[in-house]
């Protein structure tokens, strides 16, 4: 299998034959088909398998194809408050890990229209909050500073699509199981059921098995 061979749109195939990615790693090979098909997903990953790009593909791609193409939301309906309001979340457990995942999302968004920013804890919010105030599409965040934003209103779940959890069982490690639930019950709230999640995780202990069925429907379980 090549990524040409993998229905991701023509964009986003230009910006893989641009960074030279030219087979799918395994990971990628049955989690982009999952994803792009959309349904929920959980993935057994390494740091290494390359499994950044098996969540962040699909949804770059799923942006592009279905909601860049259509007209933007009036700003009189999508600005009531100064809440950005991005489409897709990804959460990942530290600030390195949410700044690569962040490169590796604006390398293959190039040129695409797709916005996407980075907000982490232990740094300023206010360059994060600018960056966001300029529109976003694709939110990475660690969960400790999007709770911060959510509650002082200058984000917004209310348009989310997708939402992807990058080595679950290490958020989880560092105690952020109450932030992530707070986060997932605010996307739910006002539209349940309209969102795609797919989760990733070294490890599976009952933890992750518990956050799984709580948080994924009729969702795919992968192992490479
Ligand atoms: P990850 O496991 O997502 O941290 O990726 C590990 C490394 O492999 C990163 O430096 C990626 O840029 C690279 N990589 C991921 N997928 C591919 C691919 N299909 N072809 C070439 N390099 C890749």
């Amino acid at each position: 299998t090549t990524f040409a061979e993998i229905d991701l749109g023509e964009a986003l195939n230009q910006n893989i034959k641009r960074c030279k990615y030219v087979k799918p790693t395994p990971v990628q090979r049955h989690a982009i088909p999952i994803a792009i098909a959309g349904r929920d997903l959980m993935a057994c990953a390494q740091t290494g398998s390359g499994k950044t790009a098996a969540f962040c593909f699909p949804i770059i791609s799923g942006i592009i194809n279905k909601h860049l193409s259509q007209p933007k939301q009036p700003s009189m309906v999508s600005r009531s408050a100064a809440a950005a309001s991005p489409l897709a979340l990804i959460l990942s457990p530290t600030r390195e890990l949410s700044c690569q995942i962040f490169e590796e999302v604006k390398k293959f968004s190039y040129q695409t229209g797709v916005r996407v920013v980075v907000a982490y804890g232990g740094a300023p919010m206010h360059e994060q909050l600018r960056e966001l105030d300029k529109g976003v599409d694709i939110l990475v965040a660690t969960p400790g500073r999007l709770v911060d934003m959510i509650e002082r209103a200058r984000v917004s779940l209310r348009l989310i699509n997708y939402l992807a959890l990058d080595e679950a069982d290490r958020m989880l490690d560092m105690g952020f199981e109450p932030q992530i639930r707070k986060i997932v019950e605010r996307m739910d709230m006002p539209r349940p059921g309209t969102k795609q999640t797919l989760l990733f995780s070294a490890t599976f202990p009952d933890e992750i098995q518990r956050l799984a069925s709580d948080f994924l429907s009729n969702y795919i379980f992968l192992t490479v």
